[in-house]
């Protein structure tokens, strides 16, 4: 079926002669009103004398017999055509929306927006909250974002379920306002399917929602003047301190370490300069603690089952990375090298400013501080390790 969604979602939503047959669903589409008949090509192939010329169709009417289409050919003559290999069959992408409004069950007709771009389906409670779901074609086109621009219900609607035939957008403008997309292509929605396949996109909403209220649970940022925490939906607001960006930070990027030193300078460039100027410096602390932590993961990989397959993606990223993280900090030699007075200044700035933003947290949010305690390793390398993936919204 993708051929047929990516032909429904492209300029020319049509399939011509028998590459409209040869789809598998072909009768049903047709029964169903979603392949359309549209008219009859007006050039032909030849396929008699092998030379694969181009005609154009000529019409023989005489009165009282079905009309009959013909090419004509230089070696043999007058080619008569199969009807059926020249009808042009549209996607009727109206006949489509009213087949998911139904399939959702809204009880009325899809309201058409923009004409062949844009309907309205309805609205219903769907993972979690209140939808007004659209069923839109052709978001990736040049003019694409501008349906939201022409249309004033898609564009106020707030998080909207947003249907397209083939390739979600890409444009960050589409993305924003909480919208959620999904594309058709992913369920089968024809013949009895289309309950099951609204079941199944309802499904994948509800997770999508879990997962983005869990980072409402766990919130980690800063307007500029006041810090608002979140740790398992309890939270507290806090007055800046300079720990709170370096915590930012490593909560940021799991499982990764980070040089106290880039976590350290005020100036993110310069900083960043320093990381790619020289090998990681490390000491041996570190090292051996990186090593255990590398050993972990690894075996935590081993033993993951197929259903765990978002945290074996992540390990898989990260196990590498901290790999070739303890590779570099060592030289050739295999010694760790040199602490530099820098690195070890550092590592005692980010130490300190960590362990008084611990203190404060520990105040408002104890389980928070016990959470950080456990999981963030401060050193001339930082990283936080939590046992358990946390989704923060930093
Ligand atoms: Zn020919």
């Amino acid at each position: 079926m993708s051929d047929f969604w990516k032909r429904a979602d492209s300029q020319e939503a049509v399939f011509r002669g028998r590459e409209a047959r040869s789809l598998p669903t072909f009768d049903e589409l047709a029964d169903q009103n979603v392949l359309v008949p549209g008219g009859f090509m007006e050039h032909f192939e030849c396929e008699e004398c092998g030379l694969g010329h181009v005609e154009e169709v000529v019409w023989l009417r005489t009165p009282g017999a079905a009309r009959r289409a013909y090419i004509h050919c230089p070696e043999v003559g007058r080619v008569e055509l199969d009807l059926q290999d020249l009808m042009i069959w549209a996607i009727d992408l109206r006949a489509i929306s009213a087949m998911v409004a139904k399939g959702m069950r809204f009880g009325r007709s899809p309201v058409e927006e923009i004409p062949q771009r844009v309907w309205f389906l309805g609205s219903a409670r769907l993972g979690g909250r209140t939808r007004d779901v659209f069923l839109i074609r052709g978001a990736g086109w040049s003019d694409g974002v501008e349906m939201l621009s022409n249309c004033r219900r898609l564009a106020a609607a707030k998080a909207p379920l947003v249907l397209v035939p083939d390739q979600l957008p890409s444009d960050p403008l589409w993305l924003s306002e909480g919208r959620s997309f999904r594309s058709l292509s992913s369920h089968y929605w024809f013949s009895d399917g289309a309950k099951e396949a609204a079941r199944e996109l309802v499904e994948v909403l509800r997770a999508d929602d879990d997962f983005r209220l869990a980072s409402e649970n766990h919130v980690f940022k800063s307007d500029g003047s006041t810090w608002r925490i979140v740790y398992d939906g309890q939270s507290a607001n806090f007055r800046p301190l300079k720990g709170f960006e370096h915590l930012r930070q490593l909560l940021k990027s799991p499982h990764l370490p980070i040089e106290a030193l880039l976590l350290a300078s005020p100036d993110a460039a310069n900083a960043l300069k320093i990381q790619a100027s020289g090998i990681p410096v490390s000491d041996p602390e570190s090292q051996r603690w990186l090593g255990s932590r590398l050993a972990e993961m690894r075996e935590e990989l081993a033993e993951l089952d197929m259903r765990q397959s978002a945290r074996k993606l992540e390990l898989e990223a990260q196990i590498p990375i901290l790999e070739k993280h303890i590779r570099d900090a060592e030289n050739h030699s295999g010694q760790i090298r040199k602490v530099k007075g820098s690195a070890e200044s550092a590592r005692l700035s980010v130490t300190n400013a960590i362990s008084r933003s611990t203190v404060a947290i520990r105040k408002a949010l104890p389980a928070l501080a016990d959470h950080l305690e456990k999981s963030i390793r401060t050193g001339v390398q930082c990283m936080y390790t939590p046992s358990e993936s946390i989704n923060w919204d930093t």
